[in-house]
C-alpha cells in the first residue's frame, strides 16, 4: 500500500471526496453547487486506476448510509429546536434541512461506501493485488 501514499490524512481526503486509495483524485468532478450534475460521478481513479464502482449497483448501499445521515438529521435538529423552544417550526424546517443538504447527503453516502465498504468487501480491487 506504500505506493498509494495519500498527499494528507486519510480523514481529509474523505472530506475532499478524493480517491479511497491514493487521495488525489477528484471523485465528484462537479460542484457540489450545480443543482444538475453534483451527482456525476468518475468511472475510476485518474491517478491509480482505482474503479470506483466494483460491482454494478454498488452504490446501491450508499442509501443505508443516507438513511443513517437523515436520520441522524433528524434528531439532532428535533432535539436541538426543542431546546431552542422551536420544536413547532420542526415539521417544517427539518424537511427543508434535508432537501437543501441533498447534494451534500448524497456525496457523503457514496464517500461512506467508498472509504468504509470498499476497502473490506472488495479488498482484492481495492489493494491491486489478485
Ligand atoms: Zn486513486
Amino acid at each position: 500500500m506504500s505506493e498509494h501514499k495519500h498527499p494528507r490524512p486519510r480523514f481529509i481526503s474523505f472530506v475532499l471526496c478524493r480517491c479511497p486509495r491514493c487521495g488525489k483524485d477528484k471523485i465528484f468532478p462537479n460542484s457540489i453547487l450545480n443543482v444538475s450534475k453534483f451527482a456525476e460521478t468518475k468511472y475510476a481513479c485518474e491517478n491509480c486506476k482505482l474503479n470506483y464502482e466494483p460491482e454494478p449497483g454498488f452504490f446501491f448501499g450508499a442509501m443505508y448510509w443516507s438513511y443513517a445521515i437523515i436520520v441522524a438529521i433528524i434528531v439532532t435538529m428535533s432535539v436541538a429546536m426543542n431546546m431552542l423552544g422551536l420544536f413547532d417550526y420542526a415539521i417544517v424546517s427539518i424537511p427543508v434541512a434535508i432537501v437543501v443538504f441533498l447534494p451534500v447527503i448524497f456525496r457523503y453516502s457514496r464517500m461512506l461506501m467508498l472509504y468504509v465498504v470498499y476497502p473490506m468487501m472488495y479488498k482484492e480491487q481495492y489493494t491491486g493485488k489478485q
